[in-house]
């Protein structure tokens, strides 16, 4: 039976900020992120501290990922004539359009009308899903928490647990309600221990990948010198789909280069302790072009990340080996949940990286550098250092802003450029501040609805130091 599509997507979102009101109204989504998240950080801190050279080790990840944005060009040529002496064919996609045509003819010439998928957030980026669907190719998530995200109609809310919205009892009920439409149903007498639910799917995937003749998936790295992808993953499922059908087709951002298997090294340490916690992930998988019996395509996709690399700030962004860390430990994040950053990528790499991909034309994007404290925990874990609220400062700067609030920032800045004006400004503010309203007016008033206005001393601390010669008089 073809299972319905839901009609769910992150196009048309309003801005930031109503999401994220919405969120917070929603105690059982804050509760469910809060166990969540602390649950990840702790393991994660516990399994850093345990190497005395992570220091180094971040260092090293940062400089690696660097060297090869410099050189992407050469290293690029490079991974593509070692995938082609293995019998791999290459495709290049400026963008997800031009991506989504090349995987959407891979598929339909094998006269194949479904695909099993390994979890990617490269193709969740680029809407491959809905476009196979218009083709009417069937892709089925196999990763359980995409399961549970493509069964329940629902969106993604986490780059590594994207179903970390959702509680056991809810999930226990969409495998019961959904299953049978998608394939093999759940069984009656279904619970919600995590086991239960965890063999539910394993026995619902795995007619799946016994007869599947196509898979697509993403890759964590990619080895210019050998032409080797990587995945690093936790079920299995995986595994399942790299090596069982007969045509492999995966689409991985340019970034996601490493020039030699010794740098893998280093990646392989930051990866598993930064994302689950864990010294290493259960299933590591390595293939170089085609296999025996398996025809292999690599679409290597832009859609942007050209554009990135060229913006001084904004480019160590593509540094970034999708550990969500960062989102583990934002305050934000913890009340807001993933869905209100609008896209795949939530949290604080959600709030650099979309933004530079898609531009800040619509509300929800412009929106988006805003959403953080610039506390720095982001920074903090980020096992490739980047360097997170410097680039919301920088986005800030170039978002769209209201007249209002470029006027009164200009006459700010001609204000506080000299200080014999400034002086003047606080004899005034004193003078007048009676009159001063606790709440501003129109739409200053989103700031004073959640902040109160500083008192307005009746005497600047400028005038008080001349009349007492700095407190002697
Ligand atoms: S920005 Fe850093 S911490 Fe966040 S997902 Fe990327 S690599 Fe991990």
């Amino acid at each position: 039976m073809r299972p319905a599509t839901g009609p769910v997507t992150f196009l048309g979102m309003p801005a930031f900020p109503a999401n994220a009101a919405a969120a917070v109204g929603n105690s059982q989504l804050r509760f469910n992120l809060r166990k969540a998240t602390h649950t990840i950080r702790e393991k994660r801190a516990s399994v850093v501290d345990e190497l005395p050279d992570w220091a180094r080790l971040r260092q090293a990840g940062k400089q690696i990922k660097d060297h090869t944005l410099r050189n992407l060009e050469r290293y690029l040529l490079q991974l593509e004539e070692a995938v082609t002496a293995a019998g791999g064919h290459v495709h290049w996609a400026a963008d997800a359009r031009e991506a989504n045509r090349i995987v959407t003819r891979l598929v339909k010439e094998t006269g194949e009308s479904d695909v099993v998928k390994v979890k990617s957030m490269a193709t969740q980026e680029i809407g491959l899903n809905e476009a196979l669907a218009e083709a009417g190719i069937t892709a089925y998530e196999t990763d359980l928490a995409e399961l549970i995200v493509q069964l329940g109609d629902d969106l993604p809310s986490h780059i590594l647990v994207p179903a970390i919205h959702r509680s056991r009892a809810e999930i226990r009920e969409i495998f019961l309600e959904r299953m049978a439409a998608w394939g093999r149903p759940a069984p009656e007498e279904l619970t919600d221990d995590p086991r239960a639910l965890a063999e539910a799917a394993r026995r619902h995937l795995r007619e799946r990948f016994l007869s599947t003749k196509v898979a697509i998936s993403g890759a964590n790295f990619m080895i210019a010198e050998t032409g080797t992808l990587v995945v690093l993953e936790s079920e299995g499922n995986g595994r399942m789909c790299l090596t069982l059908p007969e045509r492999l087709i995966s689409v991985v951002g340019i970034e996601k280069l490493l020039p030699t298997w010794r740098d893998l090294e280093v990646f392989m340490q930051l990866l598993p302790r930064s994302s689950t916690g864990e010294r290493m992930n259960p299933y590591t998988s390595t293939w170089t072009g085609a296999t025996e019996g398996q025809e292999f395509h690599l679409v290597l996709l832009d859609n942007g990340r050209t554009r990135v690399l060229a913006d001084e700030v904004g480019r160590q962004a593509l540094r970034c080996i999708r550990c969500s860390a960062c989102l583990n430990v934002c305050p934000v994040y913890e009340r807001a949940g993933g869905h209100a950053y609008g896209s795949v990528y939530p949290g604080p790499i959600g709030a650099i990286l979309t933004p530079q991909l898609r531009g800040m034309s619509s509300p929800l994007d412009a929106s988006l550098p805003y959403a953080s404290t610039l506390c720095g925990a982001c920074f903090d874990v980020c096992p490739v250092a980047i360097d997170i609220p410097e680039v919301l400062v920088s986005l800030r700067g170039r978002a769209p802003h209201p007249r209002a609030e470029r006027f009164g920032m200009r006459a700010a800045g001609w204000v506080l450029d000299r200080p014999e004006r400034m002086a003047r400004a606080e004899r005034m503010a004193g003078r007048l501040r009676r009159f001063v309203p606790r709440r501003m007016p129109g739409p200053l008033s989103a700031w004073t609805d959640t902040r109160d206005l500083p008192e307005i001393p009746a005497e600047s601390f400028r005038d008080w130091w001349l009349r007492t010669d700095g407190g002697s008089r």
